[in-house]
């Protein structure tokens, strides 16, 4: 079953990659509220990078499952007293959105591990509940990043608003990809652009996902938790 959906969304990430004319992008499986032999199934699958909310959720599946050497990515909201735990347990971070942040991450990265893989997430809808960097944000986030030893800033991760207009979402990932643009000018490692979620990845592709973070198309939808 998981297996299935996931070689059918592999897909049409490939579908939409070549209908777009651009490369096939990477598939992040967004593992959140999901169980570890969930996650193992996938793995079995052939899925390597998983995306978890939560920090402390994140930890014990990573725990248990520490000997399939799997790519972890946080995806969720990261309050700075997580970020020794982040730093620890994540291989990538795509949520980092101020400098306070940088500067706890790049502390906490332990010596023994590969620099830490980071977005910054851009608060592109300008959403005043949402979290993430207003774009004008984007070059003094990114110089501090690039300042970091312990950190590798690998480029920009959105949420845009999930518009029922289509166009909307249209352009709301059109200006993330000119952001992505003039960023990787100045930061030439800078290679991923994390945006496209279950609802609309092709969409996203075909405006310049470089990843995609998909659960409900992957595991099914989720227990819904209060
Ligand atoms: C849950 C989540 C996803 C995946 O959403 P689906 O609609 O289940 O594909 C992607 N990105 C983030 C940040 C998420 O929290």
């Amino acid at each position: 079953m998981l297996a299935q959906r996931l070689s059918a969304t592999l897909q049409s990430l490939e579908n939409a990659a070549i209908a777009a004319h651009r490369p096939v992008p990477r598939l992040l499986a967004v593992s959140k509220t999901q169980t570890a032999a969930a996650i193992a199934a996938l793995a079995a699958a052939g899925q390597h990078a998983f995306g978890e909310n939560y920090v402390q959720e994140a930890q014990a599946k990573i725990g248990e499952l520490a000997a399939q050497e799997l790519e972890w990515h946080l995806v969720g909201h990261l309050q700075s007293n997580k970020a020794e735990l982040a730093a620890n347990l994540f291989d990538w971070v795509q949520t980092v959105d101020r400098t306070k942040l940088v500067a706890a991450l790049a502390r906490f990265r332990p010596g023994d591990r590969a620099p830490l893989n980071v977005l910054i997430q851009v608060n592109i809808d300008d959403e005043a509940s949402k979290h993430g960097c207003d774009p004008r944000d984007i070059p003094g986030l990114a110089t501090a990043i690039a300042a970091e030893p312990r950190l590798v800033l690998r480029g920009l991760m959105a949420i845009p608003a999930p518009h029922p207009d289509i166009e909307m979402r249209r352009a709301a990932y059109r200006r993330m990809a000119g952001l992505f643009a003039d960023l990787a000018t100045r930061h030439p490692q800078a290679d991923t652009l994390s945006m496209g979620m279950s609802d609309d990845f092709p969409l996203a592709v075909a405006e310049g996902a470089t990843m995609v973070r998909i659960g409900t198309a992957l595991f099914g939808s989720r227990a819904t938790t209060s």
